[in-house]
């Protein structure tokens, strides 16, 4: 392969493009886990997440994937054979379901279409039923990274409060994290999931778990079996600035460094940046004439947009020629949407113009591929950009 000019657009829902700033942060030794200088790192990242995911409660780290931030939330909370309520939004939805049930629990699934996002009404229906309280936990999504939903989590927090019910509250914001607001304490969350490649601009390789004080509480009590990942031993090596055993020392120079970033644009900026171009996105796709996924507009994604592919031609086919004509990385349809649509991912360290050339990319990639388009989309990206 010959030598592939300009930089990659990596405009996947995440992993996202990593800033030079990261980088340079990443690309120094690795030193001592056990000694002061780590030390100082540790409680730096540790306490540098808090104001991130918006808790005063501790917030954990594992040298993990996203998914492994999954397991560690369920394991830590829950016993075998307790009953978990989860909602079928999209691909990442059933991921967690079905490990739920791998790892155990029994989980009433609410069947979804995969075009909206968790139905408040439904979430305050079940638990009202459920008088004996038998449901342990609500589990939900909060960016739908292969449908471009956004449930809102306040609501659903307000559903389960009208109930009285007692079930924990787990929220992954493995997509939404330091891109879309988001408040552990505010919204009553116990569990809330998070890993480092998406809105913190990391690579993959650490998974987070902000914890309430209840699911501290339920920790204590509940039985699925874990190791590596129990909450214990890594709260209190946690106190020092340490972790019970080794860490991803680089990844963490990196989170100091994406965590300065973040803090120096201001997470709402950062927040209004991503509503911004999704918007821009939103009427580009529309300008071409192209369906969005999402059906409900209150719960389209800042992060990303999926656009449902006309004709007959299928996007992976469409996603392979953007690849190798203009070195640009676009998302998969992902489980039942194989093929059937494409993700544009406008998340993470992303200006204006890296917007224009990833509309550009996607334009020119329908003329390419004789997918059927209206030209304009991008013009009509740039007059929202220059006028907003
Ligand atoms: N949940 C959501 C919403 C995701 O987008 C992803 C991955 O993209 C995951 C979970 C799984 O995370 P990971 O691939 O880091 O294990």
């Amino acid at each position: 392969m010959s030598y592939p000019s300009g930089r990659h657009f990596l405009q996947i829902p995440g992993p996202t493009n990593v800033p030079e700033q990261v980088l340079r942060a990443m690309a120094k030794p690795t030193i001592d886990h056990r000694g002061p200088e780590f030390k100082a790192l540790g409680l730096e990242v540790l306490g540098g997440l808090k104001p991130i995911f918006k808790t005063a409660g501790p917030v954990v780290i594992f040298a993990s994937s996203g998914t492994g931030a999954w397991e560690a939330g369920l394991v830590n909370t829950l016993s075998p054979g307790d009953k978990a309520l989860m909602f079928e939004t999209g691909h990442f939805a059933t991921l967690w379901k079905n490990m739920a049930v791998r790892l155990g629990l029994e989980v009433d699934f609410v069947p979804g279409d995969w075009r909206h996002g968790v139905d408040s009404a439904v979430v305050e229906a079940k638990l009202a039923e459920d008088r004996g309280h038998a449901i342990k936990s609500v589990m939900v999504v909060h960016n739908e990274t292969s449908t471009g939903v956004t449930s809102r989590v306040a609501e659903i927090r307000k559903a389960i409060d009208r109930t009285g019910h007692p079930a924990l509250f787990m929220v992954d914001t493995i997509s939404s994290l330091g891109s879309i607001d988001y408040r552990h304490d505010e919204w009553g969350v116990d569990v809330t999931v998070g890993c480092s490649q998406k809105g913190l601009m990391l690579p993959p390789g650490l998974g987070f778990n902000a914890i309430s004080a209840k699911a501290l509480a339920a920790a204590k009590t509940a039985k699925l079996p874990k190791s590596y990942w129990g909450w214990e031993e890594m709260l209190t090596a946690n106190k020092g600035g340490f972790f019970p055993s080794s860490p991803a020392t680089n990844l963490l120079y990196g989170l100091r460094e994406s965590l300065h970033l973040l803090a120096e644009e201001g997470l709402d900026n950062v927040f209004a940046r991503h509503k911004r171009h999704a918007e821009a996105t939103r009427r580009a796709v529309r300008t071409w004439g192209m369906e969005i996924l999402c059906l409900d507009s209150e719960e389209y994604s800042p992060v990303l947009t999926t656009v449902v592919m006309p004709g007959e031609k299928g996007a992976d086919a469409y996603r392979a020629a953007v690849l190798d004509k203009f070195n640009m990385s676009l998302g998969s349809g992902l489980g039942i949407l194989k093929d059937r649509v494409f993700r544009i991912g406008h998340l993470g360290d992303f200006n204006d113009l890296t917007l224009i050339g990833t509309l550009g990319g996607v334009e020119m990639g329908f003329a390419l591929t004789g997918i059927p388009y209206k030209q304009g989309g991008v013009m009509a990206a740039m007059d929202y950009l220059a006028s907003h």
